[in-house]
């Protein structure tokens, strides 16, 4: 590998780089220097890094020029060092950065100057992932990973708005799994846990992906279907039911399988969340009453 080879990697590799000489003058100021600091090389070129354009601070807000200036300790002792400091950017801000200074050698082993390397700690974009990590785990159910409690009720508000302005018509299921306390007795919680998966995960990969499924607490999850008649809710709960009954888990070499009572109604333009909610429950009480693992649609 030739010079210039090495000159173009240091030149565009993402860390900030520059070289200053012993009496901290730079001499070396790369693409990535540019774009953390917002200095070009032009304006830092032969300045000192003792005049300080990047006025390095601690945590503290020492500056670390006037005391503990790692390149100057570097200068005087060889040792390379690793600080997580605050930089000064152009346009006034501070920058977190990790900066790592190191000795040059001349053939000799005789310290001529330090590089120093700096990378961009910049938490920006770390606060948009916990934003959205924030926002899935607000309406998530964690265990299950489909939407919670909260979810399903901001959906059906939504909905309901939907219908009293455009009427656009859904329809909601009430799905309860049957003794299922039975099921934790007998396999103990976690294979409860592993039921209550196996149903939301069947549940969710039969629907439309228009659709929603969310837990609404303990072994009870409520379907949202939208654009749909009455008919046509009908047959989506029995699909459900029939996929439930026929998906199962290995425990202790047998096959688990679960049932679920299924209520349903279509919402009707002055229903509340509550309303909704209540008549598609009393269908999946009658489901339960008439005998289990069956579909009751309110007339
Ligand atoms: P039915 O057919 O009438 O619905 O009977 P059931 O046993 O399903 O009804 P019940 O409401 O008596 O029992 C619900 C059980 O669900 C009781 C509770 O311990 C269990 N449960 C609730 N949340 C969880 C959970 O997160 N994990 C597990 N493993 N069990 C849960
Ligand atoms: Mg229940
Ligand atoms: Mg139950």
């Amino acid at each position: 590998m030739n010079e210039e080879f090495y000159q173009k990697l240091i030149e565009h590799i993402s860390d900030g780089i520059y070289y200053v000489d012993l009496s901290k003058k730079i001499t070396f100021w790369n693409k990535a220097a540019e774009r953390i600091t917002g200095y070009t090389k032009q304006e830092v070129m032969d300045a000192r890094c003792s005049d300080n354009m990047l006025r390095h601070i601690d945590e503290m807000g020492r500056e670390l020029c006037i005391s503990g200036c790692p390149l100057s300790k570097t200068i005087k002792d060889g040792q390379i060092r690793t600080m997580d400091v605050y930089l000064h950017h152009k346009d006034g801000h501070r920058v977190p950065v990790t900066v790592r200074a190191a000795p040059i050698p001349d053939k000799d082993g005789k310290t001529v100057g330090v590089v120093e390397t700096f990378s961009d700690n910049s938490r920006r974009i770390d606060i948009i992932q916990e934003l959205s990590k924030l926002r899935k785990e607000a309406f998530a159910d964690p265990l299950t990973g489909i939407g919670n409690r909260r979810f399903a009720e901001i959906t059906i508000k939504n909905k309901i708005q939907e219908l009293q302005s455009f009427y656009l018509p859904f329809g909601i299921l009430f799905v309860d799994i049957d003794h299922f306390k039975q099921c934790n007795d007998t396999y103990g919680h976690n294979t409860g846990d592993r039921v209550l998966i196996m149903v939301a995960k069947t549940m969710s990969n039969v629907l439309r992906h228009l659709d929603f499924v969310a837990r609404w607490g303990g072994e009870e999850f409520v379907v949202i279907l939208t654009n749909i008649n009455k008919d046509v809710l009908g047959r989506v709960a029995e699909r459900i039911r029939v996929f439930i009954e026929r998906s199962w888990l290995m425990v202790e070499n047998q096959k688990l399988t679960v049932t679920v009572s299924i209520g349903g109604t279509m919402a009707i333009e002055k229903d509340s969340i509550d309303s909704l909610i209540e008549r598609a429950d009393s269908q999946m009480y009658s489901s339960k009453n008439s005998g289990r693992n069956r579909v009751s649609l309110a007339s």
